[in-house]
């Protein structure tokens, strides 16, 4: 997650995403949304916080470790050729 925060802000930070978490895990059944995995889950930002994206559940996903880096990648792909589509169609 962001890492430029500072120490202050932190641990309200962590406390705050942490049951953050718990929601969405919960919400998705403690699964991975794109191959329904149960080990290693994260928690995804749909619309990065860089570009504007929230903290709302509509724009975060359960997704175990595997799909969080492969989707990453995707997205670092997509953003060379500049088509939010592409993660759309392919990645989720
Ligand atoms: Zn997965
Ligand atoms: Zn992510």
């Amino acid at each position: 997650m962001s890492k430029n925060i500072t120490t202050g802000n932190k641990m309200f930070y962590d406390a705050t995403w942490y049951r953050l978490r718990q929601r969405i895990f919960k919400r998705d059944g403690y699964k991975c949304r794109v191959c329904g995995d149960g080990e290693g889950l994260t928690v995804h930002h749909i619309t990065p916080r860089s570009e504007g994206g929230t903290d709302d559940p509509e724009n975060l996903i359960t997704l175990c470790d595997e799909c969080h880096s492969r989707i990453h990648k995707i997205e670092r792909a997509a953003k060379a050729i500049s088509s939010r589509r592409y993660i759309e169609e392919y990645a989720l």
